[in-house]
């Protein structure tokens, strides 16, 4: 850090304020958690420096057999975790990651049916202004305006219907666990691919906490960033089959040379997640997201399919008649990091919203616990009832926001990082 403040004062003030930021507040964003000073150090290394186009072994660049043995290890450690036949780390994300699992097994104008957008689905899952919804003919499957719920039967009859060649599920946005067996049955009856995505909750799987869909998928995409708490990127298991499809399909089909740092840095992530204490993390960030979820249902917040079996929670505020971006702005001001989201069957548009999405990944790495959630389900309920154009409401979003602040520095980010 000394190098960056002397070469270059304004961004090193930037990395000091982004620190600073994360350490004030309360980090409830799903899909980010803080990574391991290890994956850290691996990302800060020379290893940015390495060409390495290729896989180990087989190269287009002379001097990578230390990035051989780093590559190899992160693809090992990845087939050891998840009980998976082959492992690709070099998707630089989870949309390349997808992307790649789309080439190896499509080509342009082939049949996906993907869960739809503003139930949960990723932009990636056949989006219009997605390469997914361009190049691919989509149909979208919906949950139950019911019970929230997946609505397998809809699956089943949509696949039936439209024959896809490739049947997708995992999701950004939905809090209960999929039934992939289920899934599975319907792709074999339609003779269809199945791919999950499992960016958001690979980490969960890596630990045991939820099922796992390696047994079942010819193809998991994930990200490396999220619960599995690793750097910024992508992966892909597969069947031995579908190896040498899906590596031609990262590299040269979508993607130049590896980010080697970025490689290492998985591998590091990925022995972290090998450990019992892993384990432990994981079935904590669920317990935490079932209290902070039973928390706001007590403040009057309902959460969308009654609770949550995973790392996130849908809130739906619209019996507080307070929409999700006004509920986002109100808990910026009160130190509280959260994202707007569209809820099923939602009648505001995605830049309004009806919801709010909320994550356990980042505080349960701080070390909160459930007595902990109950405490942020009260000062959320606080923020977003706060109207900050009243000066009743900015006394209380500036009240909520030192409490927010009492709270963490109880339980710092990144003790061991100075300054
Ligand atoms: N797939 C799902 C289900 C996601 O939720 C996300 C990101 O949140 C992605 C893919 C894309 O990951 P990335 O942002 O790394 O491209």
């Amino acid at each position: 850090f000394a190098a960056l403040r002397a070469a270059d004062p304004e961004i090193a003030d930037v990395v000091l304020g982004e620190l600073t930021r994360v350490r004030s507040g309360l980090q409830l964003i799903a899909s980010e958690n803080l990574t391991s000073p290890a994956v850290l150090a691996a990302l800060g290394s020379t290893l940015t420096n390495k060409y390495a186009e290729g896989y180990p072994g087989h190269r287009y660049y002379g001097g990578c057999g230390e990035v051989d043995r780093a590559e190899t290890l992160g693809i090992e450690r990845a087939k050891a975790l998840f009980g998976a036949e082959h492992a690709n780390l070099q998707p630089h994300s989870g949309a390349g990651a997808n992307l790649a699992a789309y080439a190896a097994l499509l080509v342009p104008g082939d049949r996906v049916l993907a869960m739809d957008l503003p139930h949960g689905g990723h932009l990636t899952h056949g989006s219009r202004v997605n390469f997914s919804g361009k190049w691919f003919e989509t149909v979208g499957y919906r949950v139950s305006p019911d019970d929230e719920l997946i609505d397998y039967d809809e699956v089943r009859s949509l696949a039936v219907s439209h024959r896809p060649k490739m049947i997708i599920c995992g999701a950004t946005a939905y809090p209960r666990l999929i039934d992939f067996a289920r899934f599975r049955e319907i792709a074999d009856e339609v003779g269809a691919y199945l791919v999950v995505d499992a960016a958001h909750f690979i980490g969960l799987v890596a630990g045991g906490a939820i099922p796992s869909p390696v047994p079942y998928a010819d193809v998991v995409t994930a990200t490396t960033h999220k619960v599995l708490r690793g750097p910024r990127g992508g992966m892909i298991l597969c069947t031995a089959d579908l190896a040498a499809r899906v590596d031609r399909a990262v590299f040269p089909f979508t993607q130049g040379g590896p980010l080697m740092h970025a490689v290492a840095a998985k591998a590091v992530a990925l022995r972290e997640a090998s450990t019992p204490i892993f384990g432990e993390y994981a079935r904590q960030v669920v317990a935490n997201a079932r209290a902070l979820a039973t928390g706001l249902a007590a403040e009057g917040m309902r959460p969308v399919s009654g609770g949550t079996d995973t790392h996130l929670a849908l809130i739906d505020l619209r019996s507080l008649g307070v929409t999700g971006r006004a509920a986002e702005e109100r808990c910026d001001l009160a130190r509280i990091t959260l994202n707007k989201n569209a809820i099923p069957y939602d009648p505001e548009t995605p830049m309004t919203a009806s919801g709010i999405r909320v994550g356990t990944p980042s505080v349960t790495t701080q070390g909160l616990k459930e007595a902990e959630m109950a405490h942020v389900a009260r000062l959320i309920a606080r923020a977003v009832r706060a109207d900050p154009d009243t000066p009743a409401g900015r006394i209380e979003l500036g009240d909520v926001a030192s409490e927010v602040t009492d709270l963490v520095n109880a339980f710092p980010a990144y003790p061991v990082l100075v300054p």
